[in-house]
């Protein structure tokens, strides 16, 4: 049954002979318009306007997507799988502070809206929600599975989480006491011995093997037909493991990574074998957590298949104010020189990542995360020079879910002058990670109905495997083979904006309102 107050895509039409609805498809000319940028003999740079045509074509079919999750009996897994619950049903619960309604806020696709345009006759602008304008499957109608190796049933998991209000829990509790995590693959070298007493839920063997990779096909196979679904998305929100070595002829090519997990290689992690598995099966795998799941050998796999990937890493609290403040301090001249990330968390993830190597993973995922805008200022930073740059990760129980970031930005400005802002982030981790978890699903699945083509190609096909396009939800973005990473907040919005735009025949969004400024 479908429960989606939306409107599925049906809230206004494109007027242009660009674009073309049919009963099952939105077809549109789409131009590009970019700059090329080339140096000349004496070293001036010469820009020239390039425009290519493309057509993108939309299906407005909204399939019956699955939602798996790799790690769902944990703080993220049981909380999304709650807020879903609540908002299916529609669920008021009361809290000290007066009834509480459930909503989809922190959700980019449920909470934000987009400039559809300006009504000249009001001259304001009419903006509409984000799910409005492409036909994007609702949260409400996803069907929730998934893996863990622990095998607590989601009630008494939720219990476990700690994050939730009891009123909230009271009223999701019988539904959730039904769904049990299917038995995952468990190699305890991948994750912090802190994990070990939960691990209760297992497919048995401690080291990659095709069995384990057929395995996870096969519940893939299984959930979609129980449930009658069109497609399953996987994310990984599973504990953060340690990085894998890059090893030559083990996971360096598509080709040897499959041979490692045959011969049972003790490098190839419980994450890489799930995203195999996910893209031999042509399942969308997304990785939440900061691991290296993607080594060269599973992108090059991915890539041969057609499958979409996307990672790593949520991008829920300090890091998403970092890509946003920073991005503002360095674009307003202003010069950055350090940046101090302190965090303490009292959850099973503070908790694992207590543990070194799993931690290690985490700092590497949070700390480059500026260089891209440093290297696009020349004025403020010569080329190599960059901000110093620390993160510090602390586990403490008393906190709970309630993580703490503190950050100091200290900057120079005009004539010597110092800045300095510190800031103190405080939130239930899982209710950030919830709604990006839901924004991966739905962007992702939509990426599976959108196909383009060059005006002079005959047959459409579907964007790059890497799903960059994802990167506003991530810490640290995956991207195509070669391409700029980008980390900047806006910029990443706007490339999701823009895309969705394009794909229904309309302009980037532009702040330039020339219709209010030149009378
Ligand atoms: P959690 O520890 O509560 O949940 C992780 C779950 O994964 C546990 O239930 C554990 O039993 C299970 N698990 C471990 N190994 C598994 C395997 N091989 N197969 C199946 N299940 C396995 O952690 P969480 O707070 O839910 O966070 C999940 C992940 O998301 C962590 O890696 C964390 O670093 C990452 N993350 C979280 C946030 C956030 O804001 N909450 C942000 C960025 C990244």
């Amino acid at each position: 049954t479908t429960t989606s107050p939306a409107s599925n895509g049906n809230l206004f039409v494109v007027s242009s002979p660009n674009v073309v609805y049919t009963d099952s498809e939105i077809l549109s000319k789409y131009t590009y318009r970019t700059t090329s940028v080339t140096q000349n003999g004496a070293g001036k740079y010469v820009a020239t306007p390039k425009e290519t045509v493309y057509d993108f074509k939309v299906d407005r079919k909204i399939p019956k997507v699955g939602m798996m999750l790799v790690g769902w009996g944990g703080n993220n897994g049981t909380t999304v799988t709650a807020g879903i619950i609540a908002n299916r049903r529609g669920l008021v619960w009361e809290t000290r502070e007066g009834p509480r309604a459930a909503n989809y806020y922190g959700s980019v696709i449920m909470g934000s809206t987009m400039k559809l345009g300006t009504d000249p006759q009001t001259m304001k602008e009419v903006n509409i929600p984000f799910h409005d304008v492409l036909p994007m499957v609702h949260p409400n109608d996803l069907v929730i599975g998934g893996w863990d190796i622990s095998g607590m049933n989601l009630a008494n998991a939720m219990d476990r989480a700690a994050v939730l209000e009891p009123t909230l829990k009271a009223q999701v509790k019988k539904e959730m006491a039904q769904m049990v995590p299917l038995p995952s693959i468990y190699y305890p070298d991948f994750i912090a011995a802190n994990q070990e007493d939960r691990a209760d839920n297992l497919i048995p063997g401690s080291k990659a093997s095709t069995a384990h990779v057929e395995k996870i096909r096969q519940d893939i196979r299984d959930f979609k037909a129980q449930n009658n679904l069109d497609k399953v998305i996987v994310q990984w929100t599973a504990n953060t493991e340690r990085y894998a070595d890059i090893i030559p002829n083990v996971n360096d090519t598509a080709e040897n990574l499959l041979k490692a997990i045959e011969q049972g290689h003790e490098e190839v992690s419980p994450s890489t074998v799930f995203a195999v598995a996910c893209i031999l099966e042509k399942t969308p795998f997304i990785n939440g957590s900061p691991q290296n799941t993607f080594v060269p050998g599973a992108v090059e796999l991915a890539e041969q298949h057609g499958a979409f990937i996307g990672g790593d890493d949520f991008k829920s609290g300090q890091t998403k104010m970092k890509s946003a403040l920073v991005d503002f301090l360095i674009s307003a001249g202003i010069k950055l020189t350090s940046i101090a990330s302190y965090n303490h968390l009292g959850n099973n993830d503070g908790k694992n990542l207590s543990s070194q190597r799993q931690f290690r993973s985490k700092e590497i995922s949070k700390s480059n995360v500026v260089d891209d805008m440093v290297e696009a200022n020349s004025v403020l930073y010569k080329k190599g020079e960059h901000p110093d740059h620390t993160v510090v990760i602390k586990y403490m129980p008393a906190v709970g879910d309630n993580k703490r970031a503190l950050d100091e930005y200290y900057a120079e400005i005009f004539l010597g002058g110092h800045q300095t802002i510190s800031l103190f982030n405080v939130c239930e981790d899982s209710l950030l990670a919830s709604p990006l978890i839901i924004d991966l699903v739905l962007v992702t699945e939509m990426m599976t109905r959108i196909g383009w083509r060059q005006s002079s190609q005959a047959e459409y096909r579907g964007f790059h495997s890497v799903l960059s396009i994802l990167s506003y939800m991530l810490k640290a973005p995956l991207t195509p083979p070669g391409t700029p990473v980008v980390n900047a907040l806006a910029k990443q919005r706007g490339a999701l904006t823009n895309i969705f735009r394009a794909c229904v025949g309309l302009e980037p969004e532009s702040d330039m309102t020339l219709e209010h400024k030149l009378f």
